[in-house]
């Protein structure tokens, strides 16, 4: 009875768009795709791909990655020595998400910073972080900012600042864009402008940047590095100390290089997905909804439903509404969810919160 009761029960995972399972075209893609040792450079499957991310992106080469964590982590120990040290947001992926990775395997110091509300750090927070030349400091090496940030797109303006401060003071810069193509997409709806075109604008004034290819575009695994050539070279060999080189991993490469050609446009639905959430879930009581730009949702519960976070989270749960709640509650849409999941879920979300 309960066996049967869990089969019928509809669930909606919306604790992250990588929960997606690879689609048919990609899982054919990925058998077919012709395969080499990666590590003596001999998957055709691989180069391709990474010459075609970073000519998209305008860069000079790029890097498979294993994950996001170890692209970042590349690009870190890539830009910086041991004793430098890196400006971050206080609760970017990067320094907070990452495992401490950057200090334990780089010996790199992170800096962490205060951030605004869209993300941003403040100009003259960066400028008062950065260590003059003198023995007693670390030597600030690099600014990393994060793109989308909980699910918005960086301010543009902000983002041009803060990179030319970074240059002019002599620091490199690394943008984590996770979910960068969410970003792109979001801006594209510009008229006359492709979302690669989009995602070019927005690693302007950066000297590298790690984008991802398991979140919102729907592959089984992979990252992409991109910066100049003798960035990728110093990369290359941290990732081989970091394990992440692989063999035959054109079977990843296949299914991103999928996933960019027939997973980047559609995008655009689950954006339209999580505004129907949002909408849906402003008029309920007690709920602080902050409106979506792109695939995530951030609810945030005031008195007295506050205290009972998680008890809630189980009640969704129970009923097959999986979300998560470290800071804020946060339902990330994805491929894998239809307009009667969202539908279904906001009538879960009622009967749970009423
Ligand atoms: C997911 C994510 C990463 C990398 O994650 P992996 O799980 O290691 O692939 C990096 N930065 C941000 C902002 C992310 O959301």
């Amino acid at each position: 009875m309960k066996q049967e009761h869990a089969k019928r029960m509809r669930h909606v995972d919306f604790r992250s768009d990588t929960v997606t399972q690879p689609t048919e075209g990609m899982r054919s893609a990925m058998v077919h795709a012709p395969l080499g040792d990666d590590v003596f450079g001999d998957d055709p499957t691989v180069n391709a791909f990474q010459e075609k991310v970073a000519h998209l992106l305008g860069f000079e080469a790029a890097l498979f990655m294993p994950t996001g964590t170890q692209s970042n982590l590349c690009a870190l120990m890539a830009h910086c020595s041991r004793g430098e040290e890196y400006l971050v947001g206080q609760f970017a992926h990067t320094y907070r998400w990452e495992a401490g990775g950057a200090a334990v395997l780089g010996s790199i110091q992170p800096q962490p910073l205060e951030q605004e509300f869209d993300g941003a750090i403040a100009l003259d927070r960066i400028e008062a972080a950065i260590k003059p030349d003198d023995a007693h400091f670390a030597m600030t090496r690099l600014l990393c900012l994060e793109n989308t940030w909980n699910g918005k797109v960086l301010p543009q303006d902000y983002v041009e600042k803060a990179t030319t401060l970074a240059h002019q003071r002599g620091l490199a810069t690394h943008l984590d864009g996770a979910r960068l193509w969410n970003a792109a997409v979001h801006m594209a709806k510009h008229p006359a402008l492709s979302p690669i075109d989009a995602a070019r604008q927005l690693t302007k004034g950066f000297d590298s940047v790690s984008v991802c290819f398991s979140k919102g575009l729907g592959a089984p695994a992979g990252s992409v590095l991109c910066g100049n050539k003798a960035l990728i070279a110093r990369a290359h060999r941290v990732r081989k100390m970091a394990g992440g080189a692989m063999r035959q991993t054109g079977m990843f490469a296949a299914a991103a290089d999928y996933a960019l050609d027939h997973h980047l446009n559609r995008l655009q639905e689950d954006h339209q997905r999580a505004q129907r959430l949002a909408h849906g879930l402003m008029r309920l009581p007690g709920l602080k909804i902050d409106p979506p730009q792109t695939n995530m949702v951030f609810i945030e519960l005031e008195e007295p439903l506050r205290v009972r976070q998680d008890e809630l989270l189980q009640g969704l749960k129970a009923q097959g509404i999986l979300t998560t709640g470290t800071y804020r509650l946060r339902c990330v849409t994805h491929l894998g969810l239809s307009d009667q999941d969202i539908d279904h879920a906001l009538a879960v979300f009622q009967t749970v919160f009423a």
